[in-house]
C-alpha cells in the first residue's frame, strides 16, 4: 500500500497528506484535544455530530463525508 502511496503519479502533497491521514497526524478535533487546543467537550463529528472526530471517522466512517466523497468521485 505504501509503494503506491509514494509513486511518482501521485503528487506529493496528496502523497504527504495521505501519510499523515495514516499517522494519525491530521488536525482532527481528537488530535486538537490531545494536545489542549480544544476543551474535550467539543469532541464530535463536524457533519454528523453523532461521533468522536478522528481520522477514521473523517475519511471512512462518517455518512456525511461519505457523500461529500462520492460527489467528489463524480
Ligand atoms: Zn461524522
Amino acid at each position: 500500500m505504501y509503494r503506491y502511496l509514494w509513486s511518482k503519479l501521485i503528487p506529493s502533497k496528496v502523497s504527504s497528506f495521505g501519510w499523515r491521514v495514516i499517522l494519525d497526524r491530521i488536525p482532527t478535533k481528537q488530535n486538537l484535544i490531545k494536545r489542549k487546543i480544544l476543551p474535550s467537550n467539543v469532541a464530535s463529528c463536524v457533519w454528523c455530530g453523532l461521533c468522536e472526530e478522528t481520522s477514521s471517522h473523517l475519511f471512512f466512517e462518517c455518512f456525511y463525508a461519505f457523500k461529500i466523497w462520492m460527489s467528489c468521485l463524480q
